[in-house]
């Protein structure tokens, strides 16, 4: 599904380069799904970036579905990350003016839908994650959990193969927190492939692997290539 190879990134600053990934190389099968775990500044944000096509490294290799991302025009770029990769973030990045199904069509708007088919998709959307009855609330109008429903929605709007999700329940309570990481177990049994940055050890060892992070490097004792879900949850390095 997803592959690095020898991936470099290097901040340039004023005040020296920072080094965010240093010749990470891993690969991720379909179905995967994976923990990131690792210290605050070792690259965790960086990799997933760089992972779904936003961030450009600054050597190496990103092959998603075996096409080499940094290689594609821009647009290209975009338009295989729109159709294949869901982000998920810390801050739902919702848009503040727009309701709770207008989040959800923007992505289907980018995608070319029409409006009728726009808001019956969302409709759909806003039931699985149990946000129906709330589709004309504002996210300010709704709690921290059921707006990053809203967020986990618009993520799926566009059917994602993959799945990037940069610690989406730092911010919510343990029971709302585990409620957004069952829709993410849910969506990584139906097939979909999920990529988890954590500061939970717990989420990260119901996950299928745990890869560890430390100054841009996978840690010694880490697979770099998988045997996925050959493990027990309980047999993982953590
Ligand atoms: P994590 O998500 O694990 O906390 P990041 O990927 O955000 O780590 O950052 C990795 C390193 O790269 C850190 O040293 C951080 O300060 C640096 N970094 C991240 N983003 C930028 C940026 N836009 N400009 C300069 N340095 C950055
Ligand atoms: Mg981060």
């Amino acid at each position: 599904m997803l592959r690095t190879e020898a991936v470099k990134k290097v901040y340039a600053q004023k005040r020296g380069n920072v080094t965010g990934l240093d010749d990470l190389t891993l690969e991720i099968p379909e179905g995967d799904f994976v923990a990131i775990v690792g210290p605050s500044g070792c690259g965790k944000s960086t990799l997933l970036l760089t992972l779904g096509g936003m961030l450009s490294p600054t050597s190496g290799k990103v092959l998603l579905e075996e096409q080499s991302l940094y290689d594609l025009a821009p647009d290209e770029r975009a338009k295989l990350r729109r159709k294949v990769v869901g982000f998920v973030f810390q801050q739902f990045n919702l848009v503040p003016y727009l309701t709770a199904r207008e989040n959800i069509e923007v992505p289907l708007y980018l995608a070319g839908l029409d409006p009728a088919k726009q808001t019956a998709r969302a409709g759909e959307l806003l039931e699985r994650v149990g946000l129906a009855e709330r589709a004309e609330h504002k996210p300010s109008e709704l709690s921290v959990g059921q707006q990053q429903r809203v967020a986990l929605a618009r993520t799926l709007a566009n059917d994602p193969r993959l799945i990037l999700a940069d610690e989406p329940t730092g911010n919510l309570d343990p029971e709302t927190a585990e409620e957004v990481f069952g829709f993410l177990e849910a969506l990584n049994s139906e097939g979909r492939t999920v990529v988890l940055v954590t500061h939970d050890p717990n989420s990260a060892k119901r996950c299928k692997r745990t890869l560890k992070l430390r100054d841009g490097r996978l840690e010694d004792g880490c697979t770099t290539t998988t045997q996925a879900n050959s493990a027990s949850p309980g047999t993982q390095p953590l």
